[in-house]
Parts: C-alpha cells; sequence; structure tokens
C-alpha cells in the first residue's frame, strides 16, 4: 500500500474528529479552535528503532506509547490533551503493523479524548514522532520551577518496573507480565496531573529516571532535594532484588511515567484524597531543602551514591 492509503487506514483506527476539531485529516493544515478562556500547551517527543524501542516490539505497544510519552508532558502540565499529531517514517509500507500501530494509538487516544488531525508520513529508518496539544487554564499550568523549602515530594505508582523490564528483555530472559505492561503500555497520570493544579508546587512526569528528573525541579526551582530510600515504592518484582541493583533501577532507570510532584505538607490529605478518588498511587518520597542537588539517604543517614544519574542522548559510554 502507498503513502494515502496508509493515511486512510490510520485515520479508519483513530479518532480524527471531536471537539474543537473544524478541520482535521485531508487538508494541508488543520484548522482547531474552542479553546475558550484557556491557553494552549503543546509538547512533542520523537521515538526511534533502536534508541527507544527494540526491532521486535509489538506495533500496538509501540502505537501506545508513542502517544503516552506525549501524553504523560501534558499530564505533568496539569494540561488536558485535545488533539495530536503523528510523523511516521516507516521503511515498508505494511498494512498489518500500521494497523496495530493505529489501534495501540486510536485507543489510548479514545480513552483520553484527542484526535488525531494531521501529520506526515514518509519512507526511511524507522522513527515516530507525535505532538500533542492541549489546554490550561490561564496561571494553573504545573511547572518545574515552583518547588519551596519544606515542601514533600511524591511520585505517582512504582519506581523501576519499566527499567527492570527493559534490561530482563535485552539479556533475553522472561520478563514478568506486571513489569512488561509498565515498560510497553505506559498509563500517563492525566488525571492526577489536573487534581494537582491547585495542590503542587512543581511537578515534571519521570522519563530519564527520578534523579534526573527530581533534579531538573530542585535545579529549576533554586533548592535541593532530600529523598529516604526506604521510601521508594516498589514492587515485589523489584523488591526481590539486591538493594544497590534495585535503588540504581528505581532512581536513573527511567520510563516510569508516573508524576514527581512537590507540595507544601499541609496539601497532603488533599493530595491522597485526590490519588484515592482517580485510583492511583501516590508516595512521598522525600522533602525540598535549601541548597543544591540531591540527597539519597539510607534510614541510618548514610547516603547513596548512583553510579550514573538517568538517561542522556549522545552521551558517552553507554552503560
Ligand atoms: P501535505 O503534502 O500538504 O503536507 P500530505 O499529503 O503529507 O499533506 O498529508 C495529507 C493529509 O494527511 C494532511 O492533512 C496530513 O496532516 C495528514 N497526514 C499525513 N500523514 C499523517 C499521519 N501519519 N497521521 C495523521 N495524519 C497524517
Ligand atoms: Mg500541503
Amino acid at each position: 500500500v502507498a503513502e494515502f492509503a496508509l493515511i486512510d487506514r490510520l485515520a479508519e483506527r483513530v479518532p480524527t474528529d471531536g471537539p474543537g476539531v473544524v478541520l482535521s485529516i485531508g487538508d494541508d493544515a488543520a484548522v482547531l479552535g474552542d479553546l475558550g478562556d484557556e491557553l494552549l500547551v503543546a509538547a512533542t517527543d520523537t521515538m526511534n528503532a533502536g534508541v527507544h524501542f527494540l526491532d521486535d516490539v509489538s506495533p500496538v505497544a509501540l502505537g501506545h506509547k508513542s502517544l503516552a510519552v506525549n501524553l504523560s508532558d501534558l499530564a505533568a502540565m496539569g494540561a488536558r490533551p485535545r488533539w495530536a499529531l503523528l510523523n511516521l517514517s516507516l521503511p515498508h509500507a505494511d498494512p498489518n503493523w500500521l494497523d496495530a500501530f493505529a489501534d495501540g494509538f486510536g485507543a489510548l487516544a479514545r480513552e483520553h479524548e484527542v484526535s488525531l488531525v494531521g501529520g506526515d508520513t514518509c519512507e526511511g529508518a524507522m522513527s515516530i514522532g507525535v505532538t500533542v496539544l492541549g489546554t490550561v487554564p490561564p496561571g494553573q499550568a504545573l511547572r518545574r520551577d515552583g518547588a519551596a523549602i519544606g515542601d514533600d515530594i511524591y511520585v505517582s505508582g512504582n519506581l523501576g518496573d519499566a527499567a527492570l523490564a527493559l534490561r530482563e528483555r535485552l539479556a533475553g530472559r522472561l520478563v514478568a507480565e506486571q513489569d512488561a505492561r509498565a515498560l510497553d503500555f505506559p498509563e500517563p497520570e492525566l488525571a492526577l496531573g489536573r487534581g494537582l493544579r491547585s495542590q503542587a508546587s512543581a511537578c515534571i512526569d519521570l522519563s530519564d529516571g527520578l534523579l534526573s528528573d527530581l533534579g531538573h525541579v530542585a535545579r529549576q526551582s533554586g533548592l535541593a532535594a532530600r529523598v529516604e530510600l526506604e521510601r521508594l515504592p516498589t514492587s515485589p518484582s523489584l523488591a526481590a532484588i539486591a538493594e544497590d541493583d534495585r535503588f540504581t533501577l528505581q532512581l536513573t532507570g527511567g520510563e516510569d511515567y508516573g508524576l514527581c510532584f512537590c507540595a507544601a505538607p499541609e496539601r497532603e490529605k488533599a493530595i491522597r484524597s485526590l490519588a484515592a478518588a482517580e485510583g492511583t498511587r501516590v508516595t512521598r518520597i522525600g522533602q525540598i531543602e535549601a541548597g543544591a542537588g540531591i540527597r539519597c539517604l539510607h534510614p541510618d543517614g548514610s547516603e547513596w551514591l548512583p553510579a550514573a544519574s538517568g538517561w542522556e542522548h549522545f552521551r558517552e559510554p553507554r552503560p
């Protein structure tokens, strides 16, 4: 099948129309509107074969994840997602592959009421670029730079499951079902993010590993962070791993796609009821302090030091 047949197959499987979509796929550009008093929030992320996914990954998972990682960025801003654009570079036009990819992408788009309104399809090494557009009321976007001294630090979900799944898969070992789901089908925390607009002082989504991501919050807020290691939310498969190895996965592994956020201590009750209402688990893991950098402390007060701090493109040597 050729380029336009691929676009048609996509459009059959992914919602392309919805609120604010005046003109969708099929013309030279989309026409979008209906923002009311809200502001536009935009995020984009690319996934390349060999860097972001293994060549044999399921196309359904790839479709889901390419949208999920973008929606996770909007979640971290407290935004409501509305529209998406999809840039597909594919080595060949395999309709079965495309249908499965579109089904994964489409199911998540439908769940969060996102319409696919445009994109580009071309031949080349496999690369998937997604752009999402969402909205947030003026002054309510969650940012990285708002943390204050004494704020509690929270994360949603568990840490390290996706990193463990990736490591086991690369080693050719069997991956536990729950860990494989964490790696292949991360669920963006959109409802939690929106609820945090009125509660959190700062927020980021966990893509590169807690140390790296919380490091951005601390640096951009001009402060330091203390992480208490015994508080890290840990799944049963992670709990079975030797501590030093486990901490490396949980703090530097990346691809968790939960939210890491800060809030004043008096917000704890409201945050716990918000998480309960959204059916997601949040864990308080530490506190914002004066100074700079991140300290990870054992219960006896001694410090744990990582061998590496998180994923960065172009950094050598690779772990
Ligand atoms: P143009 O040549 O004007 O850039 P194209 O012929 O590339 O337009 O695309 C035709 C229409 O299909 C456009 O509306 C474009 O946004 C849409 N489109 C192309 N590829 C994709 C894709 N991968 N996902 C969603 N929409 C797409
Ligand atoms: Mg054109």
